[in-house]
């Protein structure tokens, strides 16, 4: 999978305190990536440090199928320096769990028992 990286320092954290926290609440990484607690970036074996904001990239070639880019905006954990790369296209685990950086569809609805719902 390849993202765009937007390093959102300048958007403020939810009331997860951090994007990383937020993350780890809402993203739903594959159990081989929970086990192996790096950086999403392919090849980089840093430990996790700070949740990235991205967006997903479509490739050129991918156009002339019909995808379009994806506008959303999304979380998933970097090493401090892959979350440095501001403006870099990133290839990232598939399984990595890309958490939506919207809060009214994550922790902005926590206020209605949503994490009584929340699978584990
Ligand atoms: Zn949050
Ligand atoms: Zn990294």
């Amino acid at each position: 999978m390849v993202v765009k990286n937007l390093n959102g320092h300048s958007i403020p954290a939810c009331k997860c305190g951090s994007w990383l926290n937020h993350w780890r609440s809402y993203g739903k990484p594959s159990e081989d990536f929970s086990r192996r607690q790096s950086c999403s970036v392919v090849m980089c074996s840093h430990p996790i440090e700070e949740g990235g904001l991205v967006q997903k990239e479509v490739l050129e070639g991918m156009r002339a199928f019909g995808m379009v880019g994806d506008a959303s905006w999304y979380i998933l954990p970097l090493c401090r320096e892959c979350n440095r790369k501001r403006g870099a296209t990133l290839t990232v685990e598939s399984g990595c769990g890309l958490a939506s950086a919207r809060v009214e569809e994550t922790c902005g609805l926590s206020d209605l028992g949503e994490a009584a719902t929340r699978s584990a």
